[in-house]
């Protein structure tokens, strides 16, 4: 089969022929019809410090697809050939307490596939029969290959109640803006959503209804008197990692404010722990998404109306995997959707 494979301890990743996958008794086998480029697979893809870390080469990177069963294990039941799926890309065990108390998102010997296990950048995924999202036909592929951002960004969103709350986004990234579309839907008053990234800005506005807001060039304390709040924001998405953002975070935030982190800084970044206490923030690390919970709020979403197509920019057959990735390079796309059928 036709795979993306990083191949070499070096930029770029390598088109290759490898066998497909022979599954186990509780497997899947999953034609993949879809996937998306994270910016995990930047990471991957440059080779930074932290892919070097953490990869093993040569790895089948990928890990947002949609695609189709075609093989079954001995031992999987519900699940049958032909169905469409999606699935959740966190590998877990289920002996640890968390898993056993059924909280699969926090165990800790979580393993990704594209990132510590052969991915989906391939014609078939091996998976296990545990971690498949069946997809109902109001879902199709392309949604289906984003239901992993889209997750994180539903995971992030509904960690504090929103209904009638302002909040503000840190960071227009595709995670971001969808974000915001979720922060609406769900009934959030004022969404505004920062970057210093124009392109990504005006994405935001053609995706969710939110106000975007230029750092570089706006003063975000003008935004709040002009939305006419009279502190500030209620609730923090923070999805840049980057550090100034999570600062006019906590400044703009209201007292008893609450921020829910998502954005991976670089390093170790300086906090000003004391504007937290005497703000009495409350702070959630946020990590993937909420096995099944996410999965199943989210897919209620979709068909109940949240729109995100738009954040989908780009479009390749995999044959022209490169563009796709010099489209993300470029810092001017939504999310970019690889094609493997044909
Ligand atoms: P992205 O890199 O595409 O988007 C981040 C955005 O932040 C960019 O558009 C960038 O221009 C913007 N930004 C930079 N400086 C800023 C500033 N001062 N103020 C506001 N915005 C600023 O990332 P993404 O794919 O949308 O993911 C969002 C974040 O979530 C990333 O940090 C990513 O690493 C992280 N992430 C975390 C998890 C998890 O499980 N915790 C999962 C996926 C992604
Ligand atoms: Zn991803």
């Amino acid at each position: 089969m036709t795979a993306l494979e990083k191949s070499k301890p070096e930029e770029g990743l390598w088109r290759v022929e490898a066998p497909v996958p022979e599954i186990g008794p509780d497997d899947v086998l999953i034609r993949i019809n879809k996937t998306g480029i994270c910016g995990t697979d930047i990471h991957i893809w440059k080779w930074d410090n932290w892919a070097a870390h953490t990869v093993p080469i040569p790895l089948i990177t990928g890990h947002e697809f949609a695609g189709e069963i075609v093989e079954i294990g001995r031992d999987v039941t519900g699940l049958s050939i032909g169905q469409r799926c999606s699935g959740e890309g966190h590998l877990i065990g289920h002996e640890s307490r968390q898993s056993r108390a059924g909280k699969f998102h926090l165990d800790p010997g979580t393993r990704g596939i594209g990132v510590n296990e052969q991915g989906a950048f391939a014609q078939y995924l091996r998976l296990p029969a545990f971690n498949v999202v069946p997809l109902s036909d109001a879902i199709d592929d392309e949604i289906g290959a984003i239901l992993d951002p889209l997750g994180n960004a539903v995971h992030t969103a509904l960690s504090f109640d929103l209904i009638g709350e302002d909040v503000l986004i840190t960071g227009a990234g595709p995670i971001g803006i969808m974000a915001a579309a979720v922060a609406r839907h769900v009934g959030a008053r004022h969404v505004v959503i920062t970057d210093v990234n124009p392109h990504r800005l005006a994405l935001a506005g053609e995706v969710a209804d939110c106000r975007p807001v230029n750092v570089a060039e706006e003063d975000l304390r003008d935004v709040v008197s002009s939305l006419k709040m009279k502190q500030g924001f209620d609730v923090g998405l923070e999805m840049s990692g980057n550090q100034q953002a999570l600062d006019q975070m906590v400044e703009r935030l209201v007292m008893g404010g609450r921020i829910a982190l998502l954005g991976i800084p670089p390093g170790k970044s300086p906090v000003d722990w004391s504007r937290i206490v005497f703000k009495a923030i409350t702070i959630k690390g946020v990590y993937g998404r909420e096995i099944f919970e996410t999965w199943y709020k989210m897919i209620a979403m979709l068909e109940n109306g949240l729109d995100v197509r738009k954040v989908i920019t780009h479009r390749f057959k995999v044959a022209d995997f490169e563009e796709g990735f010099q489209a993300m390079l470029s810092g001017k796309s939504g999310k970019v959707v690889l094609d493997w059928t044909g």
